[in-house]
């Protein structure tokens, strides 16, 4: 189904606004409202939701987390950036298989399976779009993916 994108993720960040409040943690979102993209919209909306609990899941309080949608020629990218503990280099290959935990008695007590970044990836993939992390220890992550646009 042709998916409007920008209203997919302000669906999304309109669900996490109160936790994200909770944790004094601002959210930033620029999204182009021309990217329309084909997709699974449940599917992609359980993408967005995984990498918007991460991102405030692993950054302290008065902290941001900005979302970036930028509709180019043939494809869209989201951009989800955040402030918090950052993910080590060695870690972040790994991160996105089953049950991966940077730290696991550190982040035990944050929740989780270990299962969010796995089903960003599958999902992803089948969608024939892409996945990127980037990040930094103490400064942030910022978690890439890209659509084919209609
Ligand atoms: P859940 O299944 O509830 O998502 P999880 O968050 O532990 O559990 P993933 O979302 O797959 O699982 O993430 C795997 C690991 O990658 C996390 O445990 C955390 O260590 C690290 N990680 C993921 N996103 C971030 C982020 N934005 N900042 C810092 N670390 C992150
Ligand atoms: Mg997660």
């Amino acid at each position: 189904e042709p998916i409007a994108f920008a209203q997919l993720v302000t669906d999304v960040v309109e669900t996490f606004e109160l936790i994200a409040r909770q944790k004094n943690i601002q959210i930033n979102s620029q999204l182009d409202e021309d990217s329309i993209i084909y997709g699974d919209g449940d599917r992609l909306e359980q993408v967005i939701r995984n990498l918007l609990d991460n991102a405030i899941r692993y950054t302290p309080e008065h902290k941001a987390i900005s979302l970036t949608l930028t509709s180019k020629d043939e494809f869209s990218e989201l951009v989800i950036s955040d402030e918090g503990i950052g993910i080590p280099e060695e870690d972040i290959s790994a991160v996105t298989e089953r049950f991966y935990r940077v730290h696991k008695a550190r982040t035990r007590e944050k929740g989780g399976t270990g299962l969010g970044l796995a089903i960003v990836s599958q999902i992803m993939k089948k969608h024939g779009g892409t996945f990127e992390l980037s990040s930094k220890v103490g400064q942030g992550t910022s978690a890439r993916i890209t659509l084919k646009n209609i």
